[in-house]
């Protein structure tokens, strides 16, 4: 306001000036025409020519303010309302006071104000799709730094990327412990495949984005057909500068521009939130683990325990519970020394992982000691597992040096039909009187039934 207020004084100011001097001049120039000096020049006659000098600089200057003055008026106004709009966008996401479509002025007229008013539009579009981009990303990264869940994590920010991108199909894929894994995918059947692509191979040394076509046999499956997408686009999520996975994504028409420079500014999050869950899962990882064996430690293989035990109840199904014991491990100690003694627990640990189905429990329970749980199955099933452990662990050979070393061990039994409720306690402890029963009846052996005081167990050996 201030600046236009200056150029129509200067405007003013300047036509007023002129008005005079000509007003001034005029006289001289009647006198070349061969008026007399003596009425040229007459006082009356120089204050009439400079009186009407000023009234036409006046209206000059009035005619070119009046046309001039209320389009920059609307210019100035309209750029207030886009100021205030955004100020209040910015806090409350509400851009609707001054979209594009309401706030765009008049750019008709083919002169500089015209060009002005495009301008001005222009820089309206821009600032209203820079706040759009803005907003996308900022929603983007508040819904995913809240997530530590790994596998939720990749499952809304699949859904979001692929709002955004508008594909059809995608998938997220990272490196856990040495390996490519698909973290979460939807809308493409064999996601798997594209990890052993060589598309993807070759794009692992670039960490940039690319565009790749999928592998054969990896379709975009939408609800009735299965189609190959005519764009895919392969783009790395980053957390200070390493590639910790790739977002895929898939479409049945090609990408707009908008696409591929929109996903790297949503990766910055992304790479964080992932970073975040990643370091959430190895502790996590590292609190249930035992490090020595790589199975559940006691703690929270408990808790997996109490956790099978309650649902077996729910559904009333059997669950058995397995405790193992080497024999004799303090000799194995006290002969071959305690690194001898710690393969012989990763190798029992490795012959019981491979007999044991997906959905058994294997964990530590103290030095040479564990315990199976086992859902659905009956002391009678258990048995039968508990047997063929027994039978690898005492067939399986542990070299050193030149020698062979023979193990086994004893295992005892205790089940629940999942009918009348049990502790998890009683049904680990059941198993250890049964374990101490194995024991005291000459080892390597299992015992499924009896208590303390029965003088009759069962056992197979
Ligand atoms: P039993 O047949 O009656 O079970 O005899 P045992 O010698 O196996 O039983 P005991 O409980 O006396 O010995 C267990 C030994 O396991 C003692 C301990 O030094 C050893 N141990 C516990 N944890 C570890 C471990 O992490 N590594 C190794 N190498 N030894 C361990
Ligand atoms: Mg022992
Ligand atoms: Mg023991």
């Amino acid at each position: 306001m201030q600046i236009s207020k200056h150029v129509f004084r200067a405007l003013a100011l300047g036509m007023l000036t002129m008005g005079l001097v000509m007003g001034a001049v005029f006289p001289l120039f009647v006198i070349g025409f061969g008026v007399p000096k003596t009425i040229a020049l007459a006082p009356a006659f120089i204050a009439a020519t400079l009186i009407s000098g000023f009234v036409v600089g006046w209206l000059n200057f009035a005619l070119a303010s009046g046309i001039v003055r209320p389009r920059l008026r609307k210019l100035a106004a309209g750029m207030q309302q886009v100021r205030l709009a955004m100020q209040q966008a910015t806090f409350t996401e509400d851009w609707s006071t001054c979209d594009p479509a309401r706030c765009r002025l008049d750019e008709r007229d083919q002169d500089e104000l015209g060009a002005l008013a495009h301008s001005y539009n222009s820089l309206l579009y821009a600032l209203h799709e820079a706040h759009r981009i803005e907003a996308q990303i900022r929603s983007f990264t508040q819904t995913l730094s809240s997530q530590l869940d790994l596998h939720e994590l990749g499952d809304s920010a699949l859904v979001m990327l692929q709002a955004n991108a508008r594909a059809q199909g995608g998938a997220l894929v990272l490196e856990r412990q040495g390996e490519w894994i698909v973290l979460a995918s939807r809308g493409l059947n064999h996601p798997e495949k594209i990890l052993e692509s060589q598309a993807f191979v070759a794009n692992q040394d670039q960490a940039a984005q690319n565009r790749i076509t999928l592998p054969p046999g990896v379709m975009v499956d939408a609800v009735l057909s299965q189609f190959v997408p005519a764009d895919v686009l392969l783009t790395p999520i980053k957390n200070h500068g390493a590639v910790l996975g790739w977002v895929i994504l898939a479409s049945a028409q090609p990408f707009t521009d908008e696409v591929p420079r929109l996903l790297p500014l949503l990766m910055q999050g992304l790479g964080l939130a992932l970073n975040n869950a990643l370091l959430h899962d190895d502790l996590q990882r590292v609190a249930a683990l035992d490090p020595l064996t790589g199975i559940y430690n006691r703690r929270f293989g408990f808790k997996r325990l109490e956790e099978e035990l309650n649902r077996a109840e729910r559904n009333r199904t059997a669950l058995a519970v397995l405790m193992l014991d080497l024999d004799h491990f303090k000799r194995i100690n006290d002969t071959y020394g305690h690194l001898t003694g710690d393969k012989v627990l990763i190798r029992s640990t490795n012959i019981c992982r491979d007999i044991l189905r997906e959905g058994d429990v294997l964990l530590r329970y103290g030095g040479e000691e564990f315990v199976v749980v086992l859902p659905g199955a009956s002391l009678h099933d258990a048995r039968d597992v508990a047997e063929r452990i027994r039978f690898a662990i005492s067939q399986s050979k542990v070299p050193f040096g030149d020698q062979v070393l023979e193990v086994t061990a004893s295992i005892g039994i205790a089940a629940t039909s999942g009918q009348t409720p049990i502790t998890a306690e009683a049904l680990v402890a059941q198993a250890d009187t049964r374990l101490y029963m194995a024991k005291s009846t000459g080892r390597n052996k299992v015992v499924a039934t009896g208590s303390p005081d029965a003088k009759t167990s069962l056992t197979a050996h």
